[in-house]
């Protein structure tokens, strides 16, 4: 049995789009983004430690993504391929074996979740992933959809709350008493 504390061997570290857009300085900033980073390292070496895989999704939109305020959508151009917007976090400390996931990767769709047709579902059961750690941003928005996917694929969710932080506060409450009630466990 796993220590339910902790990560374990055999649970998988989500992190959620630690991009240089959603960061102080970024294309759309996430308040409180900075102050998480440190905590997401935390929990990257104590997946290491445990020998647990670390997965790390990433925005990945073209040019004209359907997204964009430029293309009628509801967001500033964000996280475009090859952009240093679209980097991860410069403090970010991902382990050389780090499973990245690309999302929001056609024109003509958005993927809130790093579940939404990545095959990472497959990918981490082929692991032997029986528990998934979530942190990341934004909380309202695609660690929402995750932390739903994640529970719908059968997968025990944890969603560590200091390590995630949502566009809007009103947004961030929500969601917590959405994922609450989906069966995802919170910790601190
Ligand atoms: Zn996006």
């Amino acid at each position: 049995m796993y220590d339910s504390d902790h990560i374990s061997s055999g649970d998988a570290l989500l992190i959620v789009d630690m991009q240089k857009d959603f960061c102080a300085g970024g294309a759309l900033p996430i308040e409180g983004s900075e102050e998480i980073v440190p905590r997401v390292n935390a929990l990257i070496e104590e997946a290491a430690r445990a020998g647990a895989a670390v997965f790390a999704s990433r925005d990945w939109h073209p040019r004209d993504h359907l997204s964009f305020v430029e293309q009628g959508g509801p967001w500033p151009r964000h996280c475009v391929q090859g952009a240093s917007g679209a980097d991860f976090h410069s403090t970010l400390c991902l382990p050389p074996n780090v499973v990245i996931v690309n999302k929001g990767d056609r024109s003509d769709s958005d993927q809130y979740s790093a579940f939404d047709r990545t095959g990472l579902d497959e990918d981490m059961r082929k692991r032997g992933v029986n528990r998934v750690w979530l942190c990341g941003l934004a909380l309202d928005v695609c660690v929402r959809a995750t932390a739903l996917d994640s529970v719908a694929a059968g997968f025990p969710t944890v969603l560590v709350t200091t390590a995630t932080a949502p566009v809007t506060a009103e947004g961030g409450a929500a969601a917590l008493k959405e994922l609450a009630r989906a069966g995802v466990r919170k910790e601190v």
